[in-house]
């Protein structure tokens, strides 16, 4: 990046907001994949007007932009993959208005998310999207990735609760979308539009997000398995009579990972694991609880054990938001896949991933999202062994090859990025395809923001 354009940026940021000493460009050239590209300069814009005249320079210079959260994506979304200069959003981190009586919130993108959450429950109100990643990751970055989390299975997901935003366009124009109402049909949904975009079409710089009131009560299920094939068939069966807020599992490896920090001795023959939890009005969680209780009692499990307290219950909780983390105490690498298929579909995919691990050589395991269909499948690998590289390769597009045969799609939650660009033809059709280029055309015929992302580029292979 030449030196006048620093200079510029320098005048529209301070000198003090903009870095390009090597030690500090390293921390913003990772992000969840551990994969690295440094960028040029990075930058830390205090509001709007200072994002808009970035974004205006950058356009007529041109030189690429990167829009960056906590930089906790997993699919390399925040990576300068063509250098140039990541915007952090580090500094525009305030809840900027909570209103009760209409129970919305209007936030600005680098508010971390369970912050958000925190504040809101103080005033008996519910933010439920719940990544778990959200004790760091930001506001801006689960819109731009539509985050979902353990209760989507009740609640659903980011774009479920973003009622509108105010977005820099990549030539510097502010627009707003949306409604602050319960309802609003005024036009395209350019909401729903920018939401998922992965910091493509436009910066993010305020965020107004429906709330609901706050649960009262809760009720949290270990469910102990024979195994992963007894856990995962239960999924839909739950699910045809109770209607629990999180249903999530756990395989062989996955328990073993976090075993220790779970608040419940296992059964020596329990393999896989089912978190489950009701919620609502003290009563109705009653009768839930003792409903599925019964439901489960009769289906011959090694174990079955409730949460009798909010320290079990959080217990439980930071068990399951381990397993990811934890893994990395099995190999130094992970590739980890978020793939969603039909609930009904789960049993064959989680016994594909079996075989493709017996085939490979490789360690795999799965958890996830059960209720939603939502499995994380992690490839565990040391990069410094070929053939481990190699199978993990393999591995990964022979699981989105049998993803979509099984009606399923490539990604649930954490986008397309840079990991999963190549394979997007597997999924969408080459009209569907053209569409979505034509879009990113016209917010940005520069293509100067976040480019190299979620489209296939010239370094793909023919036929995935
Ligand atoms: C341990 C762990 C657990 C995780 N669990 C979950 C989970 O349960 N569910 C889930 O959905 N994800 C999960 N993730 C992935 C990640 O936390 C989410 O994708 C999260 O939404 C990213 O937020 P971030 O602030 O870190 O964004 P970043 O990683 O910084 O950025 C992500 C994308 O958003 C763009 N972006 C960021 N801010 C803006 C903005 N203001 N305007 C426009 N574009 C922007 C970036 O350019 C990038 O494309 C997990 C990650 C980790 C490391």
């Amino acid at each position: 990046m030449k030196r006048e354009i620093i200079s510029k940026l320098q005048r529209i940021v301070g000198k003090n907001q903009l870095t390009t000493t090597p030690e500090e460009l390293l921390c913003y050239s990772y992000d969840g994949t551990g994969r690295e590209y440094p960028p040029d300069a990075v930058a830390f814009p205090a509001d709007t007007a200072e994002i808009s005249a970035i974004m205006r320079l950058a356009n007529a210079a041109p030189f690429p932009v990167v829009p960056r959260g906590a930089g906790s994506g997993m699919t390399g979304g925040s990576l300068p993959v063509a250098g140039g200069l990541v915007l952090a959003l580090s500094r525009l981190n305030r809840i900027l208005e909570i209103d009760e009586k209409n129970q919305l919130a209007v936030v600005e993108p680098g508010v971390i998310t369970g912050h958000l959450r925190d504040a809101v429950k103080c005033r008996g109100l519910f933010y439920p999207p719940d990544p778990a990643s959200l004790k760091f990751c930001t506001m801006g970055g689960n819109v731009a990735e539509c985050a979902g989390g353990p209760s989507a299975v009740k609640y659903g997901v980011t774009r479920d609760y973003v009622l509108g935003l105010e977005v820099v366009l990549p030539d510097g124009t502010v627009i707003r979308t949306g409604v602050r109402t319960a309802k609003g049909v005024v036009g395209y949904d350019l909401t729903r539009l920018f939401t998922g975009s992965e910091g493509t079409l436009g910066i993010i710089t305020k965020i107004t997000v429906r709330l609901i009131p706050y649960p009262a009560a809760r009720k949290s299920f270990l469910v102990q398995c024979r195994d992963i094939r007894q856990a995962t068939s239960l999924v839909t069966e739950i699910l045809a009579a109770h209607r629990p807020c999180t249903l999530e599992y756990l395989d062989r490896t996955a328990l073993h990972i976090v075993r220790d920090r779970l608040p419940f001795a296992l059964a020596p023959d329990s393999q896989a694991l089912l978190l489950l939890e009701v919620d609502g009005d003290a009563g109705a969680v009653a009768i839930q609880a003792a409903a599925l209780h019964e439901f489960l009692a009769e289906k011959e499990l090694p174990a079955i054990m409730r949460a009798e307290s909010a320290a079990e219950t959080e217990a439980l909780w930071a068990a399951r938001r381990a397993v990811s983390p934890a893994a990395f105490t099995l190999k130094p690498h992970k590739v980890s896949e978020d793939v969603v298929v039909p609930r009904s579909r789960i049993p064959e995919l989680v016994l594909f991933v079996e075989e493709l691990a017996a085939r490979h050589g490789l360690t795999i395991f799965t958890f996830g999202h059960a209720g939603d269909g939502n499995i994380h499948v992690n490839i565990m690998l040391d990069k410094s062994n070929p053939q481990e590289a190699a199978g993990a390769e393999t591995a990964a597009g022979a699981l989105f090859k049998e993803v979509i045969r099984l009606g399923g799609t490539l990604s649930g939650e954490h986008g397309i990025g840079i990991t999963k660009a190549c394979f997007l033809p597997l999924e969408l059709d080459p009209a569907s395809l053209a569409v979505m280029q034509g879009i990113k055309k016209f917010f940005d015929p520069n293509n100067i923001l976040n480019p190299g992302k979620i489209f296939p580029g010239p370094g793909c292979p023919k036929n995935n």
